[in-house]
């Protein structure tokens, strides 16, 4: 007879005899993967290639009812948990090492209210499958920017996108959300039922249970958005920089717009004379009339003579899918960011500098200009803190050769250590390195909001039972 060891909340090992997890197993609609399975190391698999953690049970969870059974056995035994919504988080914090798994990836039911301009959406789904079902009312809610990132993790980050500020942050447009706290009960959260634990997850992290579904509000989108993207040589990076930031200190709202600091890829329909050159490229999507967007974004592509201007048209689908062929799965990749207030002439050349030092070609430096709807939240109205940024600086190493590893991450580590100066001193969540970092700490990200959320994590979590995350203890 098989007994399986396990790792514990507390580091130690728990042996567990096979019917115990058979018996689990036949509690669930969906499926138990164990290490034996032959899909065991598809399942386990996560978008950051340098993730390569061994569960000892993975729960592909079919509905509400499994999410439950699956806590309640974390918690009869005591075991280290993690939970997975899309399997991007760049910490590969969707798995834990000889824990268990509670996957809702398989979970992808997405119901849309057109009249009520709501959309419910399970942990499991995509912002690509959100849109698709959205966009076919001619409606939307503010994601990111990729389309095969999971909406679960995005949104309990924040979540940052080409409608944030039209609309605020994806946990910003939320409604109410389905949660299994660990005590196993399913809840409902919302400002008027259980509102400390809606506060909570708007901003929180995974730290106060598994969320099943998300329900958002809606907005008018296309068909059709005007997106610009425009590509100048990087020796105009810091005149572009300040014409960037100048414009967008007027721009309205319904413009949102970033700046990468990258290598002009090798390929069509890049011009050839420019490829494999540093560059800075603007890009950025008007949502609202598809006219007044060419108006108003006209500016960007006309502040220079550009190399390749891509700009013009495009379906909502199609804007919120450009940049998805650069995050291939299973590259190396390493992220993190810092929050700055004001966008100052003397960051731009450490910028640019930080640009032009990095390991891999495939590296960014991005400046996402922020203000609109996000600001116009106080940062105690939800859990998610950094309000009044002008810009959040991200930095995403992406790297091929496992053996430029370490070059890859210190380069990261140094430009956050370098921005120091400029930055309010917060970072995103989820563009969060390896999880919780010496230059990292958990209440950067959550700032003044920490001590509520300590004292909520131990109504809802009393245990730390979700601890695989940028972790609040319970207070
Ligand atoms: C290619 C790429 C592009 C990105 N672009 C953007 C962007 O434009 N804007 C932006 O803001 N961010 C962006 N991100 C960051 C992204 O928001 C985070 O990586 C996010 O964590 C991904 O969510 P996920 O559900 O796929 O993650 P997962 O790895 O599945 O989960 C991450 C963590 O979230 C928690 N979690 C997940 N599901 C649940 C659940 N159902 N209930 C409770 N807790 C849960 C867990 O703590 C888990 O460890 C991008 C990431 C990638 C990889």
């Amino acid at each position: 007879m098989s007994t399986y060891d396990v790792r514990t909340l507390e580091g130690g090992t728990v042996t567990l005899a096979e019917a115990a997890v058979s018996e689990f197993a036949d509690r669930l609609r969906g499926r138990l993967v164990l290490p034996d399975d032959g899909d065991y190391d598809q399942v386990r698999t996560v978008w950051n290639g340098l993730v390569d953690k061994h569960p000892a049970l993975i729960a592909r969870c079919a509905g509400n009812t499994d999410v439950s059974a699956a806590v309640e056995f974390a918690r009869a035994h005591g075991i280290l948990t993690s939970v997975r919504g899309g399997g991007h988080n760049v910490a590969g914090s969707a798995l834990c090492e000889d824990g268990l798994v509670i996957d809702l990836s398989t979970m992808r039911g997405v119901y849309v209210d057109a009249k009520a301009r709501l959309a419910r959406a399970q942990g499991g789904v995509t912002l690509g499958e959100l849109d698709r079902e959205t966009t076919g009312f001619g409606l939307a809610t503010p994601v990111g920017l990729v389309s095969r990132t999971g909406i679960a993790g995005l949104t309990l980050g924040g979540g940052f996108g080409w409608l944030t500020r039209a609309h605020g942050l994806s946990c910003d447009n939320l409604r109410s959300v389905d949660v299994v706290t660990a005590d196993g009960a399913l809840r409902r959260a919302s400002q008027e039922e259980n509102p400390d634990l809606f506060w909570a997850v708007r901003g929180g992290g995974g730290n106060f249970g598994v969320v099943t579904s998300f329900e958002y509000e809606l907005h008018p989108i296309g068909p059709q958005v005007m997106m610009a993207v425009v590509i100048y040589p990087i020796e105009m990076a810091e005149r572009g920089m300040q014409f960037f930031r100048d414009f967008m200190r007027q721009a309205p709202d319904g413009l949102m717009a970033l700046i990468e600091l990258a290598t002009m890829p090798g390929e069509a329909p890049f011009p050839e004379a420019h490829q494999g050159e540093p560059m800075i490229v603007f890009a950025a999507v008007y949502s609202g009339d598809v006219a007044e967007g060419e108006r108003v974004v006209a500016p960007l592509r006309t502040f220079a003579q550009p190399l390749v201007d891509f700009s013009g048209p495009v379906s909502w689908m199609d804007a919120q899918s450009f940049f998805d062929a650069d995050y291939p799965d299973g590259r190396y990749y390493y992220w993190k960011s810092a929050f700055v207030d004001d966008i100052s002439d003397d960051l731009l050349p450490v910028l640019v500098e930080s640009c032009l030092r990095r390991p891999s070609e495939l590296s960014t430096v991005d400046l996402w200009y922020l203000g609109g709807a996000m600001a116009r939240h106080e940062p105690g109205d939800s859990a998610f803190w950094t309000r009044n940024a002008e810009t959040m600086i991200g930095l995403e190493a992406n790297w091929i050769k496992p053996d430029q590893s370490d070059a890859n991450i210190n380069w990261t580590r140094g430009v956050v250590e370098a921005l120091q100066p400029y930055s309010t001193g917060g970072s995103y969540a989820n563009f969060g390195g390896f999880g919780v970092e010496a230059d990292n700490p958990v209440r950067k990200i959550y700032g003044g909001n920490y001590e509520r959320l300590a004292l909520i994590k131990r109504r809802y979590d009393p245990d730390n039972l979700f601890r695989v995350n940028h972790n609040i203890e319970p207070g």
